[in-house]
């Protein structure tokens, strides 16, 4: 997919709607993507990554990063850094427009003062506990507090010195005064500022009151100009406060909240904190464990920002929550990969084969394509000998009816080779297979175009004398279902597991983040953080066989 295609980057949905009925011209259209520097970004992150600055990209207009850090939490300048990193990689570009939250308190205070003024806020007495209690139900209206309808004055003085630290955390906060009785319980004099005495990382001791999320969110829209603030189905509900907001301080151009459906994977957890724990642990090795749906953790899988795109395209925006199979993102992968990467020939579970009519001592070089598809990728010499490494299950010794690879007196194609037929296999003292012995006929030889008969099955090989030992990462699912977990799931103990294997000579001088298809047994990329030239360790990708069907 283009990037810089019109309509790609998200297709057209409700919100395109939505924009365009809003906004005479769409290029002044301005959306962000707020992200609290709290953790890496992940799979779900990407989807409103790719419909913020794919809409901004679409219409011509603009979308900007901003840093949701309102919360005094401790410094995170790794996140601040990794979720830019992981934006860019995606292929997005917030020119200039890289923001903090943070930078607006000074603003996000004159406005509340502005509330005050306007009989809008109030100073309230009451402990967190007392508001709550006081809040009311879905079927009961909220009792109002008794400081409620204090003096514009006394508020004034109050906030004042809520600001100046006169006050301990908890002892006071500012609400908006809107209605106790409002169905919508975010509008019973909601808390906009709490006092917090913390050390921001940004502001430093500056402030000792901390605005809340549902007031400082729309500030920081109004403030940015933004047109068009989408966010997920969770903040529909406080969307009347945000209109309240937005609203009730003078700003100029007034935001629009729109939610869509937050992205869910089948068998995936991607809350933040879940993840945070496994890294802090050690159970992952890093934010960028390929087994991790983090956007570190599938880059180093392998997994490339066009997929990704595809996949956030694929899926669509809508209003209802749905869960989407993994094999979706797995087949927006391997479609990705499957022209660019150069298919080579590895064998990850090898047995010898020993061709016993093939001279000893003679080695020849076959000409064998580098794609299948696409001659331009070229072809490549692959050395062929007596002995060699297949796949240990491309050989059986009770073979079922369908099974067309290797058995006792069948034959099949050596990928760029010839035909063996199988004539004898070696067991150790266990009864574990040893060697596999066959014949060749030399007239079935590649390139030939030998048709007196034909074999059904082609498996790949490599010469065990050239072949280079290569250390193979092969993945499953990082948890399985559980129902005696707390969050349903618990860690797969078989989400990783570690092979040496052998590969064709031509692997040397792979760099870090190379990608090849392994022949039948899937894609495969050199480790960004593990992979030497004496320790070549790929990770899988993807395997090749896929189980989702695309609606064409
Ligand atoms: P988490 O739940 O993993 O902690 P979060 O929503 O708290 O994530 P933020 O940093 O606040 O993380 O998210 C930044 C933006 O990404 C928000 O606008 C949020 O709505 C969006 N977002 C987060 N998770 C998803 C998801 N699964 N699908 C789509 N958008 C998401
Ligand atoms: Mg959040």
């Amino acid at each position: 997919m283009d990037i810089n295609d019109k309509e790609a980057v998200y297709g057209s949905n409700f919100i395109n709607t939505f924009i365009e009925e809003d906004l005479e011209d769409t290029s002044k259209v301005v959306t962000r993507f707020p992200p609290e520097p709290n953790g890496y970004l992940h799979i779900g992150h990407a989807k409103s990554v790719c419909l913020n600055f794919g809409l901004a990209k679409q219409y011509g207009g603009i979308c900007n990063l901003r840093f949701d850090d309102t919360n005094p939490a401790k410094e995170d300048v790794e996140f601040v850094n990794s979720i830019q990193e992981d934006i860019k990689w995606l292929g997005f570009d917030w020119g200039d427009r890289l923001y903090f939250a943070s930078s607006y308190f000074d603003k996000m205070y004159e406005y509340a003062v502005e509330l005050i003024k306007k009989g809008l806020a109030f100073v309230c007495d009451m402990s967190a506990e007392e508001v709550k209690l006081s809040r009311g139900t879905l079927t009961e209206p909220g009792t109002e507090s008794p400081c409620r309808n204090r003096s514009i004055e006394e508020n004034l003085d109050l906030f004042e010195r809520m600001k100046n630290g006169e006050f301990a955390d908890g002892e006071k906060t500012l609400r908006a005064k809107i209605d106790m009785a409002s169905p919508n319980i975010n509008m019973r004099d909601p808390v906009i500022y709490r006092i917090a005495h913390a050390t921001h990382h940004a502001t430093g001791d500056k402030w000792c009151i901390y605005p809340m999320y549902d007031y400082a969110h729309p500030v920081e829209d109004a403030i940015e100009g933004v047109t068009h603030s989408i966010c997920t189905m969770e903040f529909e509900d406080h969307r009347p406060l945000y209109d309240w907001v937005v609203n009730n301080i003078d700003f100029p151009v007034k935001p629009r909240q729109i939610e869509f459906a937050k992205l869910n994977l089948e068998n995936t957890i991607m809350g933040k904190r879940y993840l945070r724990n496994l890294v802090e642990t050690n159970q992952v090795d890093g934010w960028d464990d390929p087994r991790l749906i983090t956007l570190s953790g599938i880059r180093r899988r392998g997994y490339t920002p066009e997929s990704i795109r595809n996949f956030c395209a694929m899926v669509g925006v809508a209003k209802a929550n749905s869960i989407v199979d993994l094999a979706q993102l797995e087949y927006c992968v391997r479609e990705d990969l499957q022209p660019r990467c150069p298919v080579i020939m590895a064998v990850l579970d090898p047995v010898k084969l020993i061709i016993d009519n093939y001279p000893e001592g003679k080695t020849e070089l076959l000409e064998v394509e580098n794609h299948p598809k696409n001659e331009d990728m070229g072809k490549r010499m692959v050395p062929f000998s007596r002995e060699l490494y297949i796949e240990r299950e491309d050989f059986m010794e009770d073979p079922p009816k369908k099974f067309f690879r290797l058995a006792l007196g069948k034959e099949v194609r050596l990928k760029g080779a010839y035909f063996v037929t199988c004539t004898d296999v070696v067991k150790d003292s266990s009864g574990k297979i040893t060697e596999i012995h066959c014949t060749y006929d030399p007239a079935t030889k590649s390139g030939l175009n030998f048709t007196a008969r034909k074999v059904k099955g082609t498996i790949h090989w490599v010469n065990c004398e050239s072949a280079v030992e290569i250390s193979v990462n092969l993945y499953e699912n990082l948890v399985v279902p559980d129902e005696n977990s707390d969050n349903g799931f618990s860690l797969n103990p078989d989400s990783l597991k570690t092979v040496k294997a052998y590969a064709e000579p031509s692997i040397k001088g792979t760099d870090k983040m190379d990608r090849f298809q392994f022949m039948r047994n899937g894609y495969f990329i050199a480790d960004s953080k593990h992979f030497t030239d004496e320790n070549m360790v790929f990770n899988r990708i993807v395997s090749l066989k896929s189980s989702f069907k695309p609606n064409k």
